[in-house]
């Protein structure tokens, strides 16, 4: 089995167009790299957040959605390159392992995600790595831009919205 994406020649074994919010928005070879962390960690994976637009921004964040212009999830439309086409796409997700049943279980999936996301980075495959450790989610992305305040590569502690 495997799922092709609709706006790119991507092919994923693991995750699905239907698993995104806005998955016409998600870079193509991040959506790769997830697909194959997806498989060095053996269990599945439930995104729960992908690439955002400015409604979406606002319906999480409210009156402070201006606050967040380096969010790695928002895709900025005004950004476009020669041809016209987007300059770049999302390159961030937010997800947990699925269908963990006890404490023990769902803490040794974390740490298998973790740790396979942080090799991403050793392996100098995620140069720009951003990983945070949210309360209910686990952030990666791996996206820099001319300009963009938020520093690379890091890790952090979140709040889940
Ligand atoms: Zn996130």
């Amino acid at each position: 089995m495997s799922y092709r994406w609709p706006n790119q020649d991507v092919n994923l074994r693991n995750f699905s167009p239907a698993e995104f919010d806005r998955p016409e928005l998600m870079d193509g070879l991040f959506l790769t790299d997830l697909d194959d962390l997806r498989s060095l960690c053996g269990f599945a994976l439930r995104i729960t957040d992908d690439a955002r637009n400015n409604v979406d921004m606002a319906r999480i964040y409210g009156d402070e959605h201006a606050k967040w212009p380096d969010s790695a999830h928002l895709w900025h439309p005004e950004r476009t390159g020669p041809d016209g086409l987007p300059e770049y796409l999302v390159r961030a997700v937010d997800l947990k392992p699925a269908g963990a049943q006890t404490f023990e279980e769902r803490e040794e999936k974390e740490l298998t995600l973790v740790h396979h996301a942080i090799g991403f980075h050793l392996d100098g495959r995620w140069k720009n790595i951003g990983l945070e450790l949210a309360t209910r989610h686990i952030h990666l992305d791996d996206f820099v831009w001319d300009g963009r305040r938020a520093r690379r590569p890091t890790i952090f502690p979140g709040v889940s919205r």
